[in-house]
């Protein structure tokens, strides 16, 4: 019988999940990945072997009840029909935010679970969707060892000023200061690195996760010293649908000379901007590159997007005294060749020159000549969520043995 870990990545309509063997000793190896889409309407579960495979799939109607509990319930049912061969041991969630206190993943229990709670207002909405199938598998299936896994902690060993904001020192105290998200792409980008230029991982490294969510985060010697994201998923880079930084002056503008309601404001800021606001099109980097040549509104939120980017990454290149290597990431990080070369032609002036073939093969290296070196390098946040709930969950035996 194989120990496996679930992992779970819950949205507001969505549950990813994959499942991992858990070897002794070996990295967690990867068996099924899947989702359900849709939920809460006319939802879908689709599961895929690791190849990429298609198992089983299946569609509810939008009447059927198909919250996240019905959701994980079926999981549950699906994988018992493995139960002769594998038997799932814990179960660890991607939580956005897990403020000050939780610098490390964390063993749920329910004073853990109030205490993430009380986080909601940090992330509200993102925070409750991952909160939910915690509190649901508690409810169903008590004595299951859950693991919170955060995409803020990584981001824990930024200096203090890194982290401030030029705010009133009591707003500090409340909580407001720069916090950093897509930790756990970053955990993996930086655990992998020494893989791809053993040197570079100990370096000044940039990584740029450009995926629907966008940021980019600046590694020291493997360690994040600077990001783009602050107190928000909002601030930094333009996203699929997110806003990235704009100047705190144009919400009082849309509060107090537009009248929106702060959640108006707020949809606006997070669903109707970036990519999909500035083009009017589509959030989809595919669609827009495929409209770019004929439509000038495509073209100008690509632009934006990479003028952003380029931006950001001299900010942060002053911010690490220098630059040895650029990693590109995500959806349009790992697949637009085109986003890549635009943003490595802004970056002459650091001496970066691109391998426009490499480039077109997808890499990893991309880049030519002697100056710093640029990688493509596919992310995996669920892996690393696996790798930390199995190192709690060890530490928790271990503890309990001694
Ligand atoms: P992610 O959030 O990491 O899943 O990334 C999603 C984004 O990646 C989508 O907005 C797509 O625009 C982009 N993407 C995925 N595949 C490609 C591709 N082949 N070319 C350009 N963009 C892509």
């Amino acid at each position: 019988m194989i120990p496996v870990l679930i992992v779970l990545n819950a949205g507001s309509s969505s549950l990813k999940f994959q499942v991992y063997d858990m070897v002794d000793g070996a990295e967690p190896r990867l068996v099924w990945k899947g989702l359900y889409e849709g939920l809460g309407g006319a939802a879908r579960f689709a599961v895929k072997d690791k190849g990429g495979a298609i198992l089983e799939e299946k569609t509810w109607d939008a009447g059927d009840e198909t919250g996240h509990e019905a959701a994980l319930m079926h999981l549950v049912a699906w994988l018992s029909q493995f139960r002769e061969e594998r038997k799932p041991v814990a179960i660890g969630h991607r939580v956005v935010h897990g403020g000050e206190a939780f610098s490390v993943p964390v063993l749920v229990d329910e004073s853990v679970l109030q205490r993430l709670e009380a986080l909601v207002p940090l992330a509200p909405l993102h925070q409750p969707h991952n909160l939910e199938p915690i509190r649901i598998v508690r409810r169903r299936l008590p004595g299951m060892p859950q693991v919170a896994c955060f995409d803020t902690a990584f981001h824990q060993t930024q200096s203090d000023i890194a982290t401030l904001f030029a705010l009133p020192r009591e707003m500090r105290e409340r909580g407001v200061r720069r916090y950093g998200f897509h930790g756990l792409s970053y955990d993996y980008v930086a655990s992998v690195l020494k893989d791809y230029d053993p040197q570079l991982a100990k370096g000044r490294v940039i990584v740029a996760h450009l995926g629907n969510g966008a940021s980019l985060c600046a590694l020291k010697d493997g360690v994040s010293t600077a990001t783009t994201m602050g107190f928000s998923a909002l601030d930094g880079l333009p996203m699929g649908t997110r806003c990235g930084a704009v100047d705190a002056g144009v919400i009082f503008f849309m509060l107090r000379e537009m009248r929106l309601s702060p959640e108006e404001a707020e949809s606006v800021l997070y669903k109707k901007s970036g990519l999909l606001g500035v083009s009017g099109i589509s959030n989809d980097m595919r669609v827009l590159r495929s409209k770019a040549a004929g439509d000038p509104n495509a073209r100008r939120a690509i632009d934006l997007f990479v003028y952003r980017i380029t931006r950001e990454i001299g900010s942060l290149v002053a911010a690490l005294g220098g630059l040895d290597g650029l990693v590109f990431t995500a959806g349009i990080g790992e697949n637009d060749v085109a986003t890549r070369a635009e943003v490595i032609g802004g970056l002459a002036w650091a001496g970066l020159t691109l391998d426009e073939a490499a480039n077109r093969s997808g890499g990893p290296r991309i880049s030519a000549g002697s100056g710093p070196t640029a990688w493509v390098v596919p992310t995996n946040e669920e892996l690393v969520i696996a790798r930390q709930t199995r190192s709690v969950l060890g530490a928790t035996q271990t503890k309990l043995a001694s």
